[in-house]
């Protein structure tokens, strides 16, 4: 700001030294008519070479300015990215689920670039400013009459641009907000692409985005038709007043040629800084738009990250939840009513019921990752909520439902960015999870390649990387969800054996429809419209509750 501020007083004295350089070299009856011209040099050459050094010094501080502000621009992106992505990272699970796809990288990409013009702008804003306080200061110098012809310019201006900026700025915003649905709903599009084309649907889906192209268009053209037409009738309204200017002042004879000359020459490079500023604030109108939207999401974003607790925690062994009871933003009806169970340490549990029966849910609210809206998490009877986040993750692990990848290798996706994770590590794990096939058969081994998100695997595969992934931070509470689901029966086999193997190490809670992977549970929970409503040993079950005893007969294991 300093610095643009200096830049900005610089090039505007030299602008105006230069102005009236060339009207003294173009006259040689200046002396003593322009009170800035007083110690000027004699002769042609002499003052050509003075304003021609101006011009390096012109040239070197418009060169600074370029820089500051690329700086700053760039620097304002980053920051931009940089908050977006934390805010993001660190809100709660549900905040991020409700959030459409592709809209944290709607923001980062596009949102961020917005705000870095945004400020490109405003800095070029601030030096046209000082550009233009000094250039109007040299005209005082030199003549009043020609600072009244601004003075006049710069009212007509503001009355003239006034009626547009409301308007400019609500179009704005409007423009915005289409573009970033537009963004999401091209994301969606290309995710969807094969689906799309199996169920014949493209050219619906295509409609649907024309739609949609259509309605950003029409914002565009509105927005810039405000941005393109202020400055064009400012120029017209300028062309006016100067030619009002220059005769009023010529016609009253009080003012010398050379002054008037270097009048109107200051005035016209006044006027031109006074349009850039009127053309960079309509657009700077559009990218406060955009800053307002980034607010809203940062804003939405910080307020539901969840404190971080601060107790310590070495080891997890009993996990309870007490009371738990949860629904979804906008969910018809309770995910979890009600439920209570604890996770004895080193325990195998399985948990059953049908499909939306509220098992993930669970889950999450024993991850930590979705809060309770009653109830609460104790982990060896220290409410979750107290505990220092970074102890408790270090101590957990999850394979969710749907396998996701990053685009690497498989060594990397096993170790997962963690610290503490030794190689070797990652190596047991590959094995124990049953990709020891893919390890023999791939020719790089664990730094085989997966494809971007993990597209060149198969869901079996990336299944078994997820869980070498969880089985490698040798967790103290490992969730399943349905980790088994791609598996072949014998794959699953070996799989299930690495798990038992966890038995008195590691609290597992694992979610199954296939009644076979539960086998080796201590224990099994039914759960039923988000209630459990029955617990206890397999066989026990087997005897006493009706849905897991149907669900036996049906997968043909017994009755
Ligand atoms: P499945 O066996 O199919 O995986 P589930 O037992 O794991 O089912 P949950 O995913 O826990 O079921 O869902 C429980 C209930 O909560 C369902 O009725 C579901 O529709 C609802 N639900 C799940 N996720 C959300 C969400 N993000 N927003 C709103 N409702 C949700
Ligand atoms: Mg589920």
């Amino acid at each position: 700001m300093g610095a643009l501020t200096v830049l900005g007083v610089i090039t505007g004295l030299g602008e105006a030294i230069v102005v009236i350089l060339v009207v003294a070299i173009a006259s040689d009856r200046l002396r003593g008519d322009l009170p800035l011209l007083g110690s000027l040099p004699d002769g042609t050459w002499a003052r050509a070479a003075l304003a021609l050094a101006v011009v390096v010094v012109l040239a070197a501080s418009h060169l600074g300015s370029a820089w500051v502000t690329a700086r700053t621009a760039a620097e304002s992106q980053q920051t931009v990215r940089g908050l977006l992505l934390d805010a993001y990272l660190r809100a709660g699970a549900q905040a991020q689920a409700r959030e459409r796809t592709g809209q944290l990288q709607e923001l980062v990409m596009t949102g961020a670039t917005q705000v870095a013009l945004g400020t490109q702008q405003a800095a070029r804003a601030l030096t046209m400013s000082f550009n233009l306080v000094v250039v109007v200061s040299a005209a005082v110098l030199v003549s009043v009459w020609a600072t009244l012809g601004l003075v006049a310019v710069a009212v007509l201006s503001v009355l003239v641009v006034r009626p547009f900026r409301a308007r400019t700025r609500r179009m704005a915003r409007e423009s915005a907000e289409a573009s970033s649905v537009l963004a999401t709903d091209v994301t969606e599009a290309a995710t969807l692409a094969p689906e799309l084309r199996v169920a014949g649907v493209v050219g619906a889906a295509r409609a649907r985005l024309e739609e949609r192209v259509l309605a950003a268009r029409r914002l565009f053209e509105s927005v810039h038709l405000s941005a393109g037409a202020v400055p064009a009738l400012m120029r017209d309204v300028t062309i006016a007043v100067v030619i009002v200017a220059v005769a009023t002042v010529a016609s009253s004879g009080e003012v010398s040629l050379p002054a008037l000359g270097a009048s109107v020459l200051l005035l016209l490079r006044a006027l031109s800084f006074a349009q850039g500023l009127s053309g960079i604030s309509a657009q700077m109108q559009e990218r406060a738009a955009n800053v307002e939207r980034i607010r809203g999401f940062l804003d939405r974003w910080d307020a539901s990250a969840r404190p971080d607790g601060t107790r310590r925690c070495a080891r997890v062994r009993r996990v309870a939840l007490r009371s738990v009871s949860y629904t979804y933003p906008g969910g018809a009806s309770a995910a979890l009513s009600d439920v209570s169970l604890a996770l004895e340490p080193g325990e195998q549990i399985g948990l059953v019921g049908r499909t939306g029966a509220g098992k993930s849910t669970l889950a999450l609210v024993a991850l930590g990752l979705i809060v309770p809206d009653a109830g609460e998490v104790l982990v060896d009877d220290a409410p979750l909520t107290e505990l220092r986040g970074a102890d408790w993750q270090r101590r957990i692990a999850w394979v969710p439902q749907e396998p996701r990848l990053l685009t690497g290798t498989a060594r990397e996706n096993i170790h997962f960015l963690r610290e503490g994770v030794r190689d070797e590590a990652v190596r047991v794990a590959a094995e124990a999870a049953g990709l020891g096939p893919e390890l023999a058969a791939w020719p790089d081994g664990l730094d085989h390649h997966v494809g971007p998100g993990g597209a060149a695997l198969s869901l079996g595969q990336r299944q078994r990387i997820v869980l070498a992934r969880a089985l490698a931070g040798e967790p103290d509470l490992l969730v399943l969800d349905e980790p088994t689901s791609a598996l072949d029966v014998h794959t699953e086999v070996a799989v299930r054996d690495a798990i038992a193997e966890l038995r008195g190490r590691t609290t597992v809670v694992t979610i199954a429809h296939r009644l076979s992977t539960l086998d080796a549970c201590d224990r099994v929970a039914v759960v039923d419209g988000g209630r459990l409503v029955a617990l206890g040993a397999p066989a026990d079950l087997a005897a006493r509750d009706s849905f897991y005893r149907e669900a036996l007969t049906l997968s043909g294991l017994r009755p």
